[in-house]
């Protein structure tokens, strides 16, 4: 839907706030803001349900901090399912309304509630919580005349996920009747809506589906379809060929997150894990230092980094194809941020094939198929640049120094070939030379496969032969008897515990 909102000044905002706007930088709003700010300035409830990475904190942070009156009490309340995000939502919002004189104070665990109570009575407008701490302050009455008018449910399905629902429900028993309430969503599953049915009167819903998303422009997504042994050697061999700056590589499993961070720090790379099973002081270290460039490679389960704010993300890895439309755009949308481009490399099995059919249907997503370039081909290209990177070398004293030492010792010749061959061994490319299933036989064991699936409304033989891996002649070709034991029952199954 075409829209009048097509920059910051149509909406009416009071100068304050819009001199936040414009220092942070904003231009143009982003289809959520411009679908919702006009509703919440007026004084509606609100369902806003937007991938991440949309720009929803300033779309409720704007209009919200914008219709604060009273300065003497807290009048908006921000509950957010993690610390990480709590910070970067009080973050984003201070950089927005500080022009405005709102003042935040974060509230999560692990920290002494001691100081956030005082902080928050010596004059906060504006509080971001997480729901445990949220709670245990309004049940022990520590929060004295907490009564917010507005009150924002931001990531409403993480919550779900991370098991606060009943903290959530137990929290609006103390707050005032009277208030706009806001709820933000990626998702919307059925506990959720109920939730919203409950905290919400008569709300405008919103939904951006991600083809209206500007920032999937920007993202330029391959897969490539390799056997189920060879993600550790495609992945590494990716590293090779594209060289990225940051990365996330998402993974379906805690475990799985733990293994490949190991071999990738052991193969010489700055990797680190990030999972639900990390101490929060670790994750947020973790968190830290991939923001800070120290580290080059996140690999991370969906959990871990949903909703985080990472800029200069150059690729995001799936290491098995995601489990729904939902999370492929999820994970994504955590590359191609603020206009910058950005590369989604999905790996898949030829049994993982058809999954990422109905992903690129549903998520309308342009995936295009790529071919693993081969250890030459790397090596090739490698070449490449070392002759350019030696032409264009600028000549240090030190070098000149070496030179008068090793001249006595060696001609000039051996020289260059011993200096050449350790640049080349300090390249480090290794691995097979060809991997992947190259068109012509993923074609093949598709059709296999279409041969030897059950036909709908009676069909006969190549039945069993298909049903189990372990019986007939399809046990010999490896992606088949996989170890993928989510696409069963199993997998819901490993879904939450696992993450
Ligand atoms: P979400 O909550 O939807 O995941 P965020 O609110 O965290 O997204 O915003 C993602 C990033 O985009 C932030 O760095 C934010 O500062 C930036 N951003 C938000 N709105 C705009 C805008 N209109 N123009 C430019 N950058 C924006
Ligand atoms: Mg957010």
């Amino acid at each position: 839907m075409p829209n009048q909102y097509d920059s910051f000044d149509a909406f009416g905002f009071k100068p304050q706030i819009l001199r936040g706007v414009t220092e942070a930088g904003f231009v143009t709003p982003s289809p959520i803001q411009a679908e919702a700010i006009p509703h919440i300035l007026e004084g509606r409830d609100l369902i806003g349900q937007a991938q991440t990475g949309t720009g929803k904190t300033a779309a409720f942070g704007l209009p919200t901090m914008n219709r604060i009156e009273r300065f003497d009490r807290v009048e908006l309340l921000v509950i957010t399912p993690t610390r990480e995000l709590a910070t970067q939502v009080s973050d984003e919002l201070f950089k927005l309304g500080r022009f405005a004189g709102v003042r935040t104070v974060t509230v999560y665990g692990g920290q002494s509630s001691y100081r956030q109570v005082d902080l928050i009575s010596r004059g906060a407008q504006l509080v971001v919580a997480t729901p445990g701490r949220l709670l245990d302050l309004l049940s022990s009455g520590r929060l004295k005349n907490f009564s917010p008018s507005i009150v924002i449910l931001d990531e409403a399905d993480e919550m779900l996920d991370m098991g606060f629902l009943d903290d959530i429900k137990e929290i609006f028993k103390f707050l005032p009747a009277e208030r706009q309430t806001l709820m933000f969503s990626a998702t919307m599953p059925q506990p959720i809506k109920e939730l919203a049915s409950k905290i919400l009167r008569d709300p405008v819903s919103i939904k951006v589906t991600p083809a209206e998303e500007t920032a999937n422009k920007d993202i330029f997504q391959q897969y490539y379809v390799i056997e189920e042994h060879e993600r550790d050697d495609a992945i590494l061999r990716l590293f090779d060929a594209e060289e990225p700056t940051k990365s996330i590589i998402f993974t379906r499993t805690k475990k799985e997150a733990e293994r490949l961070s190991t071999m990738l720090i052991a193969k010489g790379y700055g990797a680190k894990g990030l999972h639900g099973d990390m101490e929060q002081k670790s994750r947020e270290e973790v968190i830290k230092g991939f923001k800070s460039n120290q580290l080059d490679i996140l690999v991370a389960t969906d959990v871990a980094a949903r909703g985080l704010d990472v800029k200069d993300v150059s690729h995001v890895f799936n290491y098995h194809i995601p489990f729904d439309p939902e999370s492929y755009v999820h994970r994504i949308g955590r590359t191609g941020r603020a206009g910058k481009k950005g590369i989604a490399v999905t790996l898949v099995t030829p049994l993982e094939y058809k999954e990422l059919q109905r992903i690129k249907k549903i998520a309308g997503a342009n995936i295009k198929m790529e071919q693993v370039p081969t250890l030459g081909d790397v090596k090739k290209a490698h070449s490449g640049k070392l002759v350019s990177a030696i032409l264009n070398a600028r000549l240090s004293d030190e070098a000149r120094q070496l030179l008068t030492v090793l001249e006595e010792q060696i001609d000039a010749q051996q020289l260059a070939l011993k200096a050449l061959s350790l640049l080349i061994e300090k390249q480090n490319i290794s691995g097979p030379d060809s991997i992947g299933v190259n068109p012509q036989r993923l074609e093949k064991l598709l059709n296999d496969r279409r041969d030897r699936a059950p036909k709908r409304g009676g069909g006969k033989g190549g039945y069993s032969k298909f049903r189990k891996p372990y019986g007939g002649s399809g046990g010999g070709s490896r992606g088949y008897g996989s170890n993928d034991g989510y696409r069963g029952g199993g997998g819901s199954r490993s879904r939450r515990d696992d993450r």
